[in-house]
């Protein structure tokens, strides 16, 4: 099997890791997973259910249904296929970045998505993002960045963005709700969100996109042969 390189970056919500790795994926011709999109998965699934995100014996019952499968489209956009359904549109609400964080925290769920994510990254040259990527799925990833933003910054980001689609955002509930998922990221037992080792800890709080970008294609030009 040819060599394959890997690129961890982790980091809490809303600090640009999708932006920036999608990015990044496009410009050095490597395949983007966006490991959030699969926990949303399950949430989406789970609440379909009607299984509340903490309720272990709901979930333990019920996971053998659920059949997950990650598919790119001729453009390199991941969808997200849950039992055979394309549910890339329904998981990106408010509702279930909440449930995903909460049912993310269970062993069996996390377990269950290990090899998925690694299989990947086993045949293709990868930017791995989520919160545990240079800490447990991929612990030899070649370049590991851990990006982050204060809470305040990654808040108003969060309402610009809302406000630009024309949606309703309201800056207060939406920092609340980055602050409960960071403590609930943070705090879990099972692969918390936490800087790897050897991770390279980039603060984007006073960067703008172009500056991030410039940043981490000099650090992972450190690693890899671009
Ligand atoms: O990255 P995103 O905000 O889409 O992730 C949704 C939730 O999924 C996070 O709040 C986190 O709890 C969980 N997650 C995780 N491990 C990952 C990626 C996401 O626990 N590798």
């Amino acid at each position: 099997m040819p060599k394959t390189y890997s690129i961890a970056i982790d980091g809490p919500a809303g600090a640009g890791k999708s932006t920036i790795a999608k990015r990044l994926a496009k410009e050095l011709g490597y395949c983007y997973v966006d490991t959030g999109a699969i926990y949303r998965t399950v949430a989406y699934f789970f609440d379909l259910w009607g299984v509340a995100p903490k309720d272990i014996d709901g979930i333990t019952r019920y996971i053998d249904e659920l059949n997950i499968a990650i598919e790119y489209d001729e453009e390199g956009t991941q969808h997200m296929i849950m039992n055979g359904m394309d549910v890339t549109a329904d998981i990106r609400t408010q509702e279930i970045s909440q449930k995903a964080s909460l049912i993310s925290a269970h062993a069996i769920v996390r377990e269950m998505l290990l090899d998925m994510q690694r299989d990947v990254a086993k045949t293709h040259n990868v930017i791995m993002d989520g919160r545990d990527i240079g800490t447990v799925v991929l612990p030899k990833a070649n370049v590991k960045i851990f990006l982050t933003a204060s809470a305040e910054v990654r808040a108003q980001r969060r309402t610009d963005e809302l406000l630009a689609k024309g949606q309703k955002a309201n800056y207060n509930q939406i920092l609340k709700e980055i602050q409960q998922r960071d403590y609930q990221d943070t705090h879990r037992e099972v692969a918390p969100l936490k800087l790897a080792r050897d991770s390279i800890k980039v603060d984007t709080s006073n960067l703008d996109i172009d500056g991030v970008i410039a940043e981490l294609k000099r650090i992972i030009g450190e690693k890899i042969p671009l």
